[in-house]
């Protein structure tokens, strides 16, 4: 808990790409410091660098319900994003951007030390598997990366804009919950394909 705290502390002044020069401010993440399940999402918008707080406008509140539809609240979870801080207009991330921020992600994991790390969308799966996929064919499944379960689901953004995708999105939370229900525990020797 404390060690998540001073780690914000430490970067919330954080200049290691130029995001920092249009951000309100750094946008770390929250929830519980020893969460069991990290929820990681691509870049905060526009209600985001406002608040300070991760997923708190339209998808937000369909992540909130998501979690609910699974029996889960934010206290229970921990939130945060690829990008800390938010690209201008809400462009999609660049992939300085994703270098320059990534230590804090990968220090976030180390001090959280999840089981499971939920990838909301293409650039949280990306980045947490390590190459290059899309997220329909990964959606919904869990694979071990490290010492932690990297499990991607269909960013609820995406259920907002595109129609149809609101039932694939409930099904990857149907099918969180089901991998969730199974305790699954990472092996003792990982496959080492991805971030720590
Ligand atoms: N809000 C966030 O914090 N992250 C996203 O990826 C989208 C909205």
């Amino acid at each position: 808990m404390l060690e998540l705290q001073r780690y914000y502390d430490e970067i919330k002044d954080c200049r290691r790409c130029e995001l920092a020069s249009g951000r309100t401010q750094v946008v770390f993440g929250e929830g519980r410091a020893d969460a069991d399940i990290l929820f990681v999402g691509e870049a905060p918008g526009f209600h985001e660098d406002r608040q300070g707080r991760p997923f708190v406008g339209a998808a937000g509140r369909l992540l909130d319900e998501m979690l609910q539809s699974i029996g889960l609240s934010r206290s229970e979870v921990y939130i945060a994003n690829v990008l800390k801080c938010r690209p201008p207009g809400n462009r999609n991330p660049e992939a300085g951007e994703i270098e320059s921020c990534l230590p804090h992600l990968k220090r976030q994991i180390e001090l959280i030390q999840p089981r499971v790390v939920c990838a909301l969308g293409n650039f949280a799966a990306q980045v947490l598997l390590g190459r290059k996929v899309g997220i329909t064919k990964v959606r919904g499944r869990h694979f071990q990366v490290a010492s932690y379960f990297v499990f991607p689901a269909l960013h609820p953004a995406a259920a907002l804009h595109q129609d149809g995708l609101a039932a694939a999105l409930r099904e990857d939370f149907q099918n969180l919950k089901k991998f969730l229900e199974s305790d699954p525990r990472p092996q003792t020797q990982p496959e080492q394909i991805g971030l720590l």
